[in-house]
């Protein structure tokens, strides 16, 4: 099943404003919401509205998915998009019928994967040839030092949550168009934590986090092409409440050669070789990446000709294995002759037949154009 885009979902064309995302999506979510809606496939296509939010509303995610779709990288093998289980319905309701204060439990206090990094890396041809290794700096938000992500000056500045007696949840009572609801919610004043901080840590004001910069080694492997990423999985930043951390990737982009060009795991170049290697044959000395071969030119090559020369193009990121590198010849004619280059042309010229080609040529000529 192919995906809708994001924007069409939502109704909208790619120049719309933040603002215009956040209220086409109140609509729709109004309009499709599963406890209220009519509509044919409500829960479909409110998750297909939430997901595309998700992306829309954060410029991260945004960027991204205006540069590569569906396919950006990173997304994931789902794409983007978290999914109806993070979906909080008590945040939705909350900001449609006026109730406040409310958050569900999984929203705060449940484990998170951190967000995932991105970064760029520019190589240049000859590395993604044989590959590299390099270390890189990146800056992550990581446990804080100061108080292991407690958030608390010390340790005797953790209480137990005075509102909900360290449960992380309250019975709320709540009236909306349906009637009045008694909810399980999760305790504002700890946000589930069922603790409060006294007195906040002061080298992370309390959050638990500090952004730090980690040195990392990217090993970029033999073969990679421009615009592939390699993914160093939980380098990312931290998760929440004991969730994995993120993800950090690098995305490829090599700096073309001037000799050589790479088609998938084929390597070309166009070689020049002179009238008299063309017409006699010649071994001619051809570059490839992994240094200089020999190559045989028979005897009355023609300019334009292909000859491959096994396992020397790139490695295949996957398999390991070797593709080909392609000489095409490039027949030269002289520009500048010196006078005794041309007593020896003026002399062949005199001997030399037309070319075969060239009397098929005139007869294919005239039976197209006998009338
Ligand atoms: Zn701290
Ligand atoms: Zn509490």
């Amino acid at each position: 099943m192919s995906k809708r885009d994001y924007y069409e979902i939502l109704g909208l064309d790619k120049s719309a404003s933040a603002e215009e995302i956040k209220k086409a999506y109140r609509k729709l979510a109004k309009k499709y919401h599963p406890d209220v809606s009519t509509e044919k496939d409500a829960e479909t296509k409110f998750k297909e509205v939430q997901e595309a939010y998700d992306v829309l509303s954060d410029s991260q995610k945004k960027g991204q998915y205006d540069q590569f779709g569906h396919q950006a990288p990173g997304a994931g093998q789902g794409g983007f998009g978290g999914g109806f289980g993070d979906f909080d319905f008590n945040d939705i309701f909350s900001s449609f019928f006026g109730g406040g204060g409310q958050r569900s439990q999984s929203s705060r206090s449940q484990p998170r994967k951190g967000s995932d990094i991105r970064k760029v890396m520019n190589i240049s041809f000859e590395e993604s040839v044989f590959g590299k290794k390099e270390k890189i700096k990146v800056s992550v938000y990581d446990e804080c030092h100061v108080c292991h992500g407690t958030g608390a000056e010390s340790k005797s500045d953790i209480k137990t949550c005075s509102q909900c007696h360290g449960n992380g949840t309250v019975i709320m009572e709540q009236q909306t168009i349906f009637g009045r609801t008694r909810t399980q919610a999760t305790c504002p004043k700890c946000g589930g934590t069922g603790k409060e901080i006294k007195n906040k840590c002061s080298n992370c004001q309390g959050e638990g986090v500090e952004r730090v910069s980690k040195n990392v080694e990217v090993k970029v492997p033999a073969g990679i092409d421009s615009n592939q990423h390699i993914r160093l999985a939980s380098y990312g930043n931290k998760g929440a409440n004991g969730g994995p951390n993120g993800d950090l990737y690098i995305l490829i982009k090599i700096k073309p050669s001037d000799v050589f060009v790479r088609r998938g795991d084929e390597i070309i170049i166009t070689y020049p070789i002179t009238f008299s290697q063309a017409a006699l044959g010649a071994e001619v000395k051809v570059p490839t990446v992994y240094g200089d071969v020999m190559l045989t030119v028979p005897a009355g090559t023609q300019s334009e000709s292909k000859f491959r020369l096994k396992g020397k193009g790139m490695t295949n990121v996957r398999t390991k294995q070797k593709g080909d590198q392609h000489v095409i010849v490039n027949v030269m004619t002289p520009k500048k002759l010196s006078s005794e280059q041309r007593k020896l042309f003026e002399q062949m010229s005199k001997v030399e037949d037309s070319p075969e080609e060239s009397k098929g040529f005139w007869e294919k000529f005239k039976s197209n154009f006998s009338k």
